[in-house]
């Protein structure tokens, strides 16, 4: 077995991690590390959440696949560690010390056998929308979810399981690895303590409707850039103009697209800056000519991100505008955009048209919409107001908006809070 799978229907541990994105792996890890048993669950079919959807990370510009590699390589030598994906929490009761939560695991239609040979997929006829990439393209109805997936498996979109067609890949299976008639399984698991590591979602940019994301093709957000720049994205890593597949000439970022807006998020993702910087140095790497316009309120590049900020002024192919975008129309014929931005400083109005922009949307938790099935304290913005004497502990991206190292630093408190917690203690 590639991966310590929840075998039977019943388990017990002292830590449930829920969300096996960068915060969930590094708690789960931490603590089992120290001699603590740790479930980590996943609904998704893979570990990494949304960093293993960035193309590299600031401020060091690596590739994702640097700390995530590192990580599975720690949980695969784990004994402590097991790992569920597809899996999902319905409910929970107890008390610190003392929970019992039902888990809900649902069905992968590929089972431990799998090699990832690929033989499956190249007979597969049937395609679906590859949300990876935000349905910019597509994939086989079995697929490996990512080149770094853990674990090392197939998986089968269960909206086409019931396809006749699907039989096609049972038969190119030497293993017996596909199971179409695979079922949701139900586990109870008995744990001291439950770290919420659920992460977080982009805001949605079509809710902008002054910005014209859904509308005009060549307006994109971050996230979607950031699949645009990986080798893995539709583009395979080129960045074109979505409207003719052609290089952008210029390009705008539009800060706080919907953030610091009482109509939208009212608060500040904290990461927008940087990551529209990271962007910028993508396309001055591809596209050497290429003009770039940061319309910004104010760049926030706290701490030792100053560096960062002062590189991208000294770039003479980066220009920071003050001026908050009140509008984006697009012109007629060209696919060109022409953003209409508000000095807000001097009031003065300004239109500077680009070939391409892309909207810095900032981040949601996923507890705005998804909170723990438990009585659990969330802020007005959905975020988790951390309750000292629940076992319950927020972690990462669901207690503020987070970059990497701080979501690991966050995460390693979480993990030493679940070990107190976990023995009935408060943190
Ligand atoms: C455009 C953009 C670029 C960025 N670039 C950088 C960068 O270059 N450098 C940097 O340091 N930071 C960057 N960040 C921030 C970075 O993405 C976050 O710090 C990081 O994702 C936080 O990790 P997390 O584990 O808290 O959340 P997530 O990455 O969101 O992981 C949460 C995991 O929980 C899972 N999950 C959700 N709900 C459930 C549920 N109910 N049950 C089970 N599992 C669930 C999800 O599927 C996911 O796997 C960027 C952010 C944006 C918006």
């Amino acid at each position: 077995m590639d991966v310590q799978d929840i075998k039977g229907d019943q388990v017990s541990c002292d830590l449930l991690v829920v969300g096996g994105g960068i915060a969930g792996i590094t708690t789960a890890l931490e603590a089992s590390e120290v001699g603590r048993k740790a479930v980590l669950i996943e609904k998704t079919p893979m570990l990494g959440g949304r960093v293993l959807r960035t193309n590299l990370y600031f401020p060091k510009m690596c590739p994702p696949g640097c700390g995530i590699e590192i990580n599975l390589k720690r949980i695969r030598q784990n004994e402590n560690i097991t790992v569920s994906t597809l899996t999902e929490v319905e409910s929970i009761s107890g008390s610190p010390g003392n929970y019992e939560i039902t888990l809900k695991i649902n069905p992968r239609f590929v089972n431990e056998k799998c090699t990832a040979c690929d033989e499956c997929a190249k007979v597969c006829e049937v395609m679906r929308k590859n949300e990876l990439n935000f349905g910019l393209d597509e994939t086989t109805a079995i697929y490996l979810p990512h080149k770094l997936a853990f674990p090392y498996r197939y998986v089968i979109d269960p909206e086409y399981v019931d396809d006749e067609r699907m039989k096609k890949c049972v038969e190119a299976c030497e293993y017996g690895a596909i199971e179409l008639d695979m079922q949701p399984r139900t586990v109870k698991v008995k744990t001291g303590a439950i770290i919420w590591a659920t992460g977080w979602e982009p805001y949605d940019a079509t809710k902008i409707d002054n910005l014209g994301f859904g509308q005009y093709p060549n307006v994109v957000t971050n996230v979607i850039m950031e699949r645009l720049a990986s080798v893995d994205g539709p583009t395979h890593g080129e960045i074109k103009r979505p409207s003719d597949g052609n290089a952008p000439k210029s390009v705008g970022f539009v800060q706080c697209a919907g953030s610091r807006d009482e109509n939208h998020l009212p608060y500040c993702s904290a990461i927008c800056c940087m990551a529209s910087m990271k962007q910028a140095q993508y396309i001055r790497r591809q596209h050497p000519d290429t003009e770039i316009h940061i319309f910004y309120i104010d760049v926030r590049s706290p701490g030792r991100w100053e560096d960062f900020y002062m590189n991208a002024q000294e770039d003479e192919k980066i220009h920071f505008h003050r001026g908050k975008v009140a509008r984006i129309t697009e012109e007629d014929g060209t696919g060109n955009l022409v953003l209409e931005a508000e000095n807000t400083l001097t009031g003065e109005m300004t239109r500077t048209t680009v070939e391409m922009a892309i909207l810095a949307t900032g981040m949601v938790p996923t507890t705005k919409s998804s909170p723990p099935p438990v009585d659990v304290r969330l802020d007005e913005f959905g975020y988790i107001d951390q309750d000292d004497d629940s076992g319950i502990i927020g972690c990462g991206n669901v207690m503020r908006p987070l970059e990497v190292s701080a979501t690991i630093q966050d995460a390693t408190g979480a993990a030493l809070k679940g070990i107190i917690a976990a023995k009935g203690g408060t943190k």
